[in-house]
This record gives structure tokens, sequence and C-alpha cells, in this order.
């Protein structure tokens, strides 16, 4: 049988607003992806599943330096959270 929610595509996500960023685990470096971007290379109905996105992506300073370029790990963000932490920060900011 087949689950719906075992398995999420990237035009889901787009859908549902909620942010994805990988984090390198060789060198410790974090970027957030652009899942609009990803939607528009790889098509909607791409898996956004970490196995599935880890055949896509590779870390580009640990391929320039010869190291272990895939060894990456994903994260699920809601972005609207972030975006109203942003705006309660900017409002400390203009006093
Ligand atoms: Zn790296």
């Amino acid at each position: 049988m087949k689950c719906p929610f075992t398995e999420d595509t990237l035009g889901q996500k787009l859908e549902t607003r909620t942010g994805l960023s990988v984090h390198c685990l060789t060198c410790k470096r974090t970027a957030m992806l652009d899942v609009a971007e990803l939607v528009r290379r790889l098509g909607p109905d791409h898996s956004c599943m970490p196995y599935a996105l880890v055949k896509v992506f590779y870390c580009r300073e640990c391929r320039a330096a010869g190291r272990e370029d895939r060894d990456l790990q994903f994260t699920n963000h809601a972005v609207w959270e972030e975006k109203q932490y942003w705006v309660r920060e900017t409002r400390i900011a203009s006093g």
C-alpha cells in the first residue's frame, strides 16, 4: 500500500513554504537551500528526502579540497517562524 506521508516532494515543500538547510559534516558549513530554485531545476515531483537530495548535492568546498563531499545532513525549517523571529529582531533594532 502506498502511503502519501512517507515521502515529500519539492513541489509539496514549496507549497507548505517550509525551508530546507544543508549541513556539511566534513567542513561544518551550513547553507539554506532555495526550494523554489530546486523546483525549477529538478521539477516539483522530485523527492525532498535526504537520500534523494544527497544524489543532487555535494559540498563545493570539500570537493575542491579533495575531501568527502557528500557527507551532508538536511534539516527542515518552518520558514514562517524564522520570519517572525526576524521581524521581532528588526523591531528591537529600530527601537
Ligand atoms: Zn564541506
